[in-house]
């Protein structure tokens, strides 16, 4: 594995002077920008700012190849985003092909096709993560980026006016060591679900906002080139249907990813042991499935999806959030991939156009527009998803959902584009425009 060399680190200083912007040649600080963490979201960033001309660095606290619990699912708008960053997604690439979504719930199985649209391919992908992050990482690494792995942020480092100037960080593997600095005008925090550099500039999770959680595992099948992700939604807890769906899709190595996803909207939430539900869902599957525990290759493993925006502002004093860290996963169906990948392309072209500008306050100003372009681009939609995810924690509202809506496919095909969000903004048909116009006429939040 190739790592770049490190810029000399200078020593920590709780604050740096406001000199660390630069004002003129040989002032530069050590980067232009630094992305905090290489998932989807640090990478997508790191790649775009660099193809932009910037100096960037991309700290990443664990070493390549590493795991990340995910269902490793991409609908076809996590492949238009690899498409935009250049990554080979042939089948003579390891990746595997889906055709749509196979639901199954209140007695019915329906296969439902990725839409055909203008704008989005008609095909999803399942790659693992154990190599998926590190393709994206050196992608970003051949567009330009200085890729550290191995490197744990500590912490925002300061300027006299408070904004951020650079980080903290020190060797993962040697924590005892001090900590260094990174300079950079501007820094991404790309550092998924808990961001501790969120926390430490003051931004909590939102308690208005949907959370999920979710658990896979890995089983050796016969099903491991199933060319449709298989979603379920008949998840009980005891009389009632909860409000989540469990998850089949086949990797094409002889395994398949097996998990469910639960929302915080329901009165189980909390109370649900979730390896148990998983067992108790699983052990009703045909046995020539494979889904036992002798075949199972990994250990259960969970975290938090967090959803709707449910960390804001997006920006503040020098620091844009970016996918998990800024809680964008679609409440709608737990997808996160794409949306952290969009957002970090997003992120890169404010700061691009912001260190464009010739002082501090226009650039102030442009990186100040990154919460308003969020919110267009995702802010009635995930305002639609949180009434959603609020029915459904209702669990006979749930329960009515399955019973009327599995036997209708035309309504189903319907909640595929609505709940992948894959729509054609122009020229879409009837059931595009009617999910254009409610994320429109619904008041970003
Ligand atoms: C069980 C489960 C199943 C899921 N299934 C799917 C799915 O099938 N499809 C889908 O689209 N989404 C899925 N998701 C959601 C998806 O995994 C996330 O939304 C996505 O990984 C977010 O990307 P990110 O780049 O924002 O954060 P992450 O992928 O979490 O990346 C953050 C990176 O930052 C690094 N980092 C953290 N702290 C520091 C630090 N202090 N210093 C340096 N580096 C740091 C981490 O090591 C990591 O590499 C699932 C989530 C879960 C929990």
């Amino acid at each position: 594995m190739t790592q770049e060399v490190p810029p000399s680190p200078v020593p920590a200083t709780p604050s740096v002077s406001a000199a660390a912007w630069p004002s003129g040649p040989g002032r530069l600080p050590e980067a232009d920008v630094i992305v905090v963490g290489a998932g989807p979201a640090g990478s997508a960033a790191a790649c775009y700012l660099a193809r932009s001309g910037l100096d960037v660095l991309l700290l990443e606290k664990a070493t390549f190849p590493r795991e990340k619990v995910c269902g490793d699912g991409l609908t076809p708008r996590a492949v238009k985003a690899l498409v935009g960053m250049g990554v080979p997604i042939g089948e003579e690439d390891g990746w595997l092909r889906n055709k749509g979504l196979r639901v199954i719930g209140g007695g019915f199985r329906l296969e439902l096709p990725w839409p055909e649209l203008s704008s989005y391919p008609g095909y999803g992908l399942v790659r693992s993560r154990l190599d998926f992050d590190e393709t994206l990482a050196r992608a970003a690494q051949r567009a330009g980026a200085r890729l550290l792995e191995g490197v744990t942020v500590t912490g925002p480092v300061l300027d006299r006016t408070g904004r951020m100037a650079g980080v903290t960080a020190r060797p993962t593997a040697a924590p005892e060591e001090p900590d260094v600095t990174y300079r950079a005008r501007v820094v991404v925090a790309a550092d998924g679900n808990s961001s501790r550099l969120s926390l430490a500039m003051g931004l909590r999770k939102r308690d208005d906002r949907p959370l999920g959680v979710a658990v896979r595992t890995y089983y050796t099948s016969p099903r491991h080139e199933d060319d449709w992700l298989e979603a379920w939604l008949d998840l009980w807890d005891g009389g009632q249907q909860l409000p989540g769906y469990g998850w089949i899709f086949g990797m094409g190595d002889g395994t398949s990813n097996v998990g469910l996803g639960l929302l915080n909207t329901s009165a189980s939430f909390g109370h649900v042991d979730y390896r148990e539900l998983l067992r108790r869902w699983l052990a009703g599957m045909p046995a020539e499935w494979g889904y036992t525990e002798q075949n199972r290759t990994a250990p259960i493993r969970g975290a938090a999806l967090p959803m709707g925006f449910n960390r804001t502002p997006h920006y503040t004093r020098g620091l844009l959030l970016a996918g998990d860290s800024g809680g964008m996963v679609n409440p709608f169906n737990g997808e996160g991939i794409a949306y952290a990948m969009e957002a970090g392309q997003l992120a890169a072209e404010v700061i691009a156009q912001a260190l464009a500008r010739p002082g501090a306050a226009g650039a102030e100003r442009v990186l100040a527009g990154y919460p308003r372009a969020l919110k267009d681009a995702y802010g009635g939609y995930y305002t639609l998803a949180r009434t959603f995810v609020t029915a459904i924690g209702h669990p006979r509202f749930m329960q009515f959902a399955t019973r009327h809506g599995m036997p209708r496919p035309a309504l189903m095909r319907f909640v595929v584009k609505l709940l992948g969000n894959l729509t054609d903004p122009r020229a879409g048909d009837a059931a595009d425009r009617v999910i254009n116009a409610l994320s429109k006429m619904t008041p970003a939040a």
